[in-house]
């Protein structure tokens, strides 16, 4: 293994730079060349490609986004757009290939590996969403920002005696509104994974107001849906005021917490590792402190899972 490529794929999180700057220097330490890939499996197609080195990766870990760019290809989808890709491959000389990203992109290092290119997933989304690890990364940058704005608008809530519900990213996937209402003590979360109750999300407001509560926060995952009829029923139902805040994309910014900045370091240099192993078509994750590997195979046999047991915690701290 002497080439290693490098490519950022769907939607961007923070610490996708980190791990860029992972493979990048691991890879040059251990006497490989490396290139990059903008744009993911767009750029790989148009041949967007272009040797890194230590200095393409000074000054990023701190920085937000990816500074190789992200793309979604339909062009991948398709046998020909691939093999426009094989031949990019070939032409460079790239003979394992590090795939940062989601579950798409993780099916597309699969497609490649059967096309004979040996490749590495590290997980690059802010929604939690791949349950084969504990953590991806961008998860913990994104709950630190939904708590930011937990506590800005806790303060305008309280001022007014308003509810507030708060819609945060996810897709299908409750984590991000889990964690963070945990740990910013919201009333009331909401997620997909687990059926909700308006009546009980109405009760607690009371309860709340009636121990001269000025304030609550209700977190709703995006992948339930409604936030606009959720408030209206609400304040139909309780007499208090509910405004609706939608945090949407300042969730997928800003410069990435030591925690990110720490998992997809240790992730990057992995990576390299594994190719350098000649090991291919695994996905890294991580389980209490260990970084793991994982065949993507496995990865996209695991089922839907919840940690009911955190959102269980939530409801009994909130009462
Ligand atoms: P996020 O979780 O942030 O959306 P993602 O990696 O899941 O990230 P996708 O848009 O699903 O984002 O996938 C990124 C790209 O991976 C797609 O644009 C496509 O080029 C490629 N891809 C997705 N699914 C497949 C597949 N089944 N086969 C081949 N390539 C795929």
């Amino acid at each position: 293994m002497k080439t290693i490529g490098v490519l950022t794929s769907g939607g961007d999180s923070p610490g996708m730079n980190a791990a860029i700057r992972a493979v990048v220097r691991s890879g040059i330490y251990n006497g490989c060349k490396i290139i990059g890939i903008k744009q993911g499996y767009h750029g790989l197609i148009k041949g967007f490609i272009e040797e890194m080195n230590l200095s393409s990766v000074a000054d990023i870990i701190h920085r937000g986004g990816t500074t190789l760019q992200t793309a979604r290809s339909e062009e991948f989808l398709t046998e020909e757009g691939r093999q426009k890709a094989i031949y990019a491959i070939n032409i460079f000389g790239i003979d394992g290939l590090v795939v940062i990203g989601g579950d798409g992109s993780y099916k597309g290092a699969q497609k490649l590996n059967e096309l004979g290119v040996p490749t590495i997933g590290i997980p690059g989304t802010i929604d939690n969403d791949l349950r084969y690890t504990e953590y991806t990364i961008g998860f913990d940058t994104a709950v630190n920002t939904v708590l930011d704005a937990i506590g800005r608008i806790r303060d305008t809530s309280a001022s007014h005696g308003r509810a507030n519900i708060i819609e945060v990213m996810g897709r299908h996937c409750g984590d991000i509104a889990l964690y963070a209402g945990l740990a910013g003590g919201a009333e009331s979360i909401i997620v997909p994974e687990i059926e909700f109750n308006i009546d009980q999300v109405c009760s607690k407001l009371i309860q709340g107001r009636n121990r001269g509560k000025l304030h609550s926060i209700i977190l709703l995952a995006e992948g339930v849906g409604g936030a606009m009829d959720i408030s209206e029923e609400i304040e139909k139902k309780t007499g208090i005021e509910t405004r609706v805040t939608i945090l949407g994309h300042i969730q997928r910014g800003g410069s990435p917490t030591a925690f990110d900045r720490i998992l997809a370091s240790k992730m990057g240099a992995r990576a390299v590792e594994l190719l350098l192993e000649g090991k291919s078509n695994r996905a890294l994750g991580v389980k209490g402190l260990e970084i793991i590997d994982v065949d993507f195979t496995d990865v996209f046999k695991q089922e839907e899972s919840f940690d009911t047991r955190t959102y269980e915690l939530a409801n009994i701290l909130s009462i």
